[in-house]
């Protein structure tokens, strides 16, 4: 689905930004290089915010060009098209941090922090799951608990995307002693590098430009001030964030199915069987054709999604939709794609490759499946 004909010229402009961006820093031998080699792009950080891309939602008193959501999807959309793994920490930067600063965070923590992050000068990560609290994420047990100087933070932490690479964490504790659930829980703003943090780079099967990090925390003080909004009701907070970090992702993704299609149809005009090109077979003609229509479907959803976003509507349902159709649609175009490039798709070196082992994490990564078809249900009033 073109889209060209609902861009203004600052659109056009920030679209051109990435293009910029992408063939300086990122171009697919990069790209590629990153992901052989496991080096995600905290570098190129200074690079986005000195390019305006990460000050796009920032208010400008903050330091940044105070967009609305509709202009940050169609970036992450590029990006995600492009280069997969700038629209993934671009996700970590403006999806999670800057906004979750925004949201829930004091007037001293967002005039210190948020400029920086627009600036791609600060990386904040979200430790949120345990061991043993996944999907059940308010069944949390790391436990912070006030003393001299500060919380002492007790507990362990798994899967942390780009911890080790993140000035500070955001690190969802319990703070009520004897609470459970979603009560008694808050956040607090620790740096990785604090004394009593044991972190372990874990091994996985894609994604290899976003590390992940299992973290202890033996007994890690961090000062009073590192507390997040209000004590107690951190775990609101977590959530009244999700639509945002759902928005980036389902925006990145989509833009990851485009590419995929994109080598897909490449493929399908120039590789020859039987004297012909192989896009010639009705077979392949139609599972394309599926590709695309499925791509257009997750964009309207991102669109939609970003839309009732700038609007300031309620957008549960909406966030969980965009969520589930554009990781599925990953899903779908890459396992295809996989299929119509065949053993060229399965060499080391394809694209198609990549974003196939990239797209199995976010059927189940920020919030799994089904859980989103259980919101959109309720939702429903069922
Ligand atoms: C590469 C990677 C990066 C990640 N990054 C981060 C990060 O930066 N920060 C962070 O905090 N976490 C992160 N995570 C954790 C991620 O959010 C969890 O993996 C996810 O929440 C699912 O938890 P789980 O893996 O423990 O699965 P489980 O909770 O064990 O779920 C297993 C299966 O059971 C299903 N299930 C569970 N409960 C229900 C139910 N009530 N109804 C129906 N089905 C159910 C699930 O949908 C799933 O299919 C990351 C994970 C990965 C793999």
């Amino acid at each position: 689905m073109a889209i060209d004909f609902a861009l203004g010229e600052e659109q056009r402009g920030f679209l051109d930004t990435v293009d910029r961006f992408i063939a300086r820093h990122l171009p697919p031998a990069e790209v590629r290089r990153r992901d052989r080699e496991h080096v995600p792009p905290y570098d190129l950080l200074p690079e986005m915010g000195e390019a305006g891309l990460l000050g796009l939602p920032v208010p400008e008193a903050l330091g940044g060009l105070g967009r609305d959501w509709r202009d940050v999807a169609l970036v992450q959309l590029a990006l995600g098209r492009h280069a997969y793994m700038a629209a993934s920490i671009f996700n970590r930067v403006i999806g999670f941090g800057a906004m979750s600063l925004l949201t829930y965070g004091s007037e001293a923590q967002r005039t210190a922090l948020v400029p920086r992050l627009a600036q791609g000068r600060l990386l904040i990560a979200l430790a949120l799951t345990e061991p043993e609290a996944g999907t059940d994420a308010a069944a949390i047990r790391t436990r912070a608990e006030r003393c001299e100087g500060g919380w002492r933070i007790t507990g362990r932490k798994t899967w942390i995307s780009d911890a080790g690479g993140a000035d500070y964490m955001l690190v969802a504790v319990r703070t009520a002693p004897g609470s459970t659930g979603a009560e008694g829980v808050s956040v607090l703003l620790v740096p990785p590098t604090a004394p009593g943090i044991a972190m372990t780079r874990l091994a996985k099967v894609g994604n290899n430009a976003m590390p992940s990090w299992d973290i202890g925390f033996g007994g890690a003080v961090v000062p009073a001030d590192a507390l997040v909004g209000a004590e107690g009701r951190g775990f609101r907070h977590l959530m009244s964030t999700l639509h945002y970090s759902r928005a980036s992702m389902a925006a990145t993704v989509t833009g990851c199915a485009q590419a995929a299609v994109d080598l897909a149809l490449a493929h399908a005009r120039e590789r020859r069987q039987f004297g012909r090109p192989i896009g010639s077979f009705q077979v392949l003609r139609h599972r394309l054709a599926d590709m695309q229509m499925r791509v257009d479907q997750a964009r309207l959803a991102v669109l939609h999604l970003a839309w009732a976003i700038a609007t300031g509507a309620e957008c549960r349902r909406e966030a969980a939709q965009a969520k589930v159709i554009a990781t599925e649609c990953l899903q779908y175009v890459t396992d295809h794609g996989m299929q119509i490039l065949a053993s060229a798709g399965y060499a080391a070196e394809s694209d198609m490759q990549r974003y196939w082992r990239d797209a199995r994490l976010y059927s189940f990564g920020e919030g799994t499946n089904e859980i989103q078809r259980d919101i959109i249900a309720k939702e429903l009033g069922l």
